[in-house]
């Protein structure tokens, strides 16, 4: 009986962080819009390892470049 109740505590804990998670989230927003005037035009090959699959960065705002994702695995510069 006690491993019922220890199993439906944490049900409910995990219950209540992902609702309060979503409700930050929710009151967060979306993040601003880039300044337009700081885009710059750039031209940065990435590839992914995983599946071969490659792209170019054609703009980017402003500073360092993260690097993008792909099957769930940051992609390297070509
Ligand atoms: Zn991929």
């Amino acid at each position: 009986m006690t491993s019922v109740l220890l199993v439906a505590i944490v049900i409910g804990i995990g219950i209540l962080a992902a609702t309060f998670w979503s409700v930050r989230f929710i009151a967060t927003g979306p993040p601003p819009e880039p300044d337009l005037e700081d885009i710059l035009d750039v031209d940065v090959p990435y590839v992914c390892t995983v599946c071969g699959l490659s792209l170019t960065v054609t703009e980017a705002h402003g500073g360092e470049i993260p690097s993008p994702r792909h099957c769930r695995e940051d992609m390297l510069r070509a």
